[in-house]
């Protein structure tokens, strides 16, 4: 990705370094080269050449660019779990996947963690995305998702012989499991995304509180991940799958909604971040019907928001890491509303906007495994940066109408917001 060249100075607002200190109003950034040089007071700021580029945050805020951290840009407008493999072809998918990211970076989402992906589009997109072919948040690329045969991931029915190719790689025992992975290593992907427990979603034969792997196929996914270098995370819900998970050495965890005790000792002990994808309950619940849910599905995502609400408040309070990600993509939850995410941890979960804020910066940076390139304002840093007309410390849910965005920035490149449109 092309940084920008010369030095821009962003200036009149407040600064949110995105590692939770507060607000520093009357703020200044300086981006030279494309990376961060000074954030800091104005009156203490480095003088500015005379052909610097000056952009007024008009009394807004300065902060680093959002990372979404459970993204799945292949994912549109999914309203049954079959829509997700055999809706569209692969043409199609990857059309909708390079929209998807681009209005992921005009809401301000400059990096995304993939959650997984229909057939091989991430490592490609990314490519595209790292060309500057298209335009999306740097992206931490996932394949097809692991699943145990007969688990919440293999819904078609045998005798339609249609298997699940583009969407998973069903397993049985550890020798596929490794099998899996070794595809997904010649794929080019980074993440390897499992399923080691059902969902709210499919409660007859896979519910929240099934698991869909066993320990051992778990253990030679991790094994065979990481001896080339891939990371692991899994689709957690049930306790025991959440232990299994931190006991094989997976690198995050997705939802960890059901913890005990033992768990959080487990997640601690190893500093593994945890991604709740939250608001998906919320909006299965409330928009759930109109798409046809039922009473049972609906009732089941009731049990996993109060569930996973209580863990995400108790991992912060423990001290443990927590990505903002929302498993956008379905007809309840669209692309394009990531940020209700923050406005739900803030208005449900009880986190401040400052932990909500850091959260979706600093911590999706780590996850990425780019914690020292991206999330938070500092000098060195690349210049992925928000310019916000308002108080976002005050008013999380500012973020979510990307209309209010004076800029959107990628290595100091402006690449959405209000200055990118014509003035009417
Ligand atoms: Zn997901």
């Amino acid at each position: 990705m092309q940084l920008a060249t010369g030095t821009t100075v962003i200036r009149h607002g407040q600064l949110i370094d995105g590692a939770g200190q507060p607000p520093l109003r009357d703020a200044a950034l300086v981006v030279k080269g494309g990376k961060i040089v000074y954030a800091g007071p104005v009156a203490a700021a480095p003088a500015a050449p005379p052909d610097a580029e000056i952009i007024d945050a008009r009394g807004g805020t300065i902060m680093p660019g959002l990372v979404e951290a459970h993204f799945h840009a292949t994912y549109f407008d999914v309203a049954a779990l079959e829509d997700l493999d055999i809706k569209y072809p692969v043409e199609y998918v990857t059309l909708l996947a390079a929209a998807n990211c681009k209005l992921a970076l005009e809401c301000g989402y400059t990096s995304a963690r993939s959650g997984g992906s229909l057939f091989n589009i991430d490592v490609w997109l990314k490519k595209a995305i790292d060309s500057d072919l298209v335009p999306g948040p740097r992206l931490a690329s996932s394949g097809r998702e692991i699943c145990g045969v007969g688990g919440l991931m293999d819904w078609n029915p045998d005798f339609r012989k249609i298997g699940m190719e583009g969407l998973v790689l069903l397993i049985n025992g550890p020798d596929e499991a490794r099998a899996a992975v070794r595809k997904l290593v010649k794929d080019g992907v980074e993440w390897v995304k499992t399923y080691p427990t059902g969902d709210a979603a499919a409660p007859d034969t896979n519910d929240h509180h099934t698991l869909c792997m066993t320990f051992e196929e778990m253990h030679a996914v991790v094994d065979a991940a990481h001896n080339h270098k891939l990371k692991v995370t899994g689709h957690c819900r049930a306790t025991a799958g959440i232990k299994n998970a931190l006991r094989a050495g997976y690198d995050a965890i997705e939802h960890a909604t059901f913890m005990d005790r033992e768990a959080m000792d487990l997640l601690l002990a190893r500093d593994v971040p945890v991604v709740p994808a939250l608001y998906f309950e919320l909006a299965s619940i409330e928009r759930g019907p109109e798409f046809g849910l039922s009473q049972r599905v609906i009732d089941g995502h009731k049990e996993t928001l109060e569930g996973g609400a209580e863990s995400a408040r108790w991992i912060l309070k423990e001290g443990g890491r927590l990505g903002m990600g929302g498993d956008y993509g379905f007809g309840w939850n669209p692309h394009g509303d990531y940020a209700r995410e923050l406005s739900f941890f803030v208005n449900y979960v009880g986190f401040s906007p400052l932990d909500a804020i850091q959260c979706a910066t600093k911590t999706g940076a780590e996850i990425l495994g780019r914690g020292d390139e991206l999330g938070t304002l500092e000098p060195g840093k690349l210049a992925d940066v928000l310019v916000v007309d308002g108080d976002v410390a005050a008013d999380i849910s500012i973020l979510e109408d990307r209309r209010r965005f004076i800029a959107v920035m990628q290595g100091g490149v402006v690449k959405a917001g209000q200055m990118t449109r014509p003035a009417k």
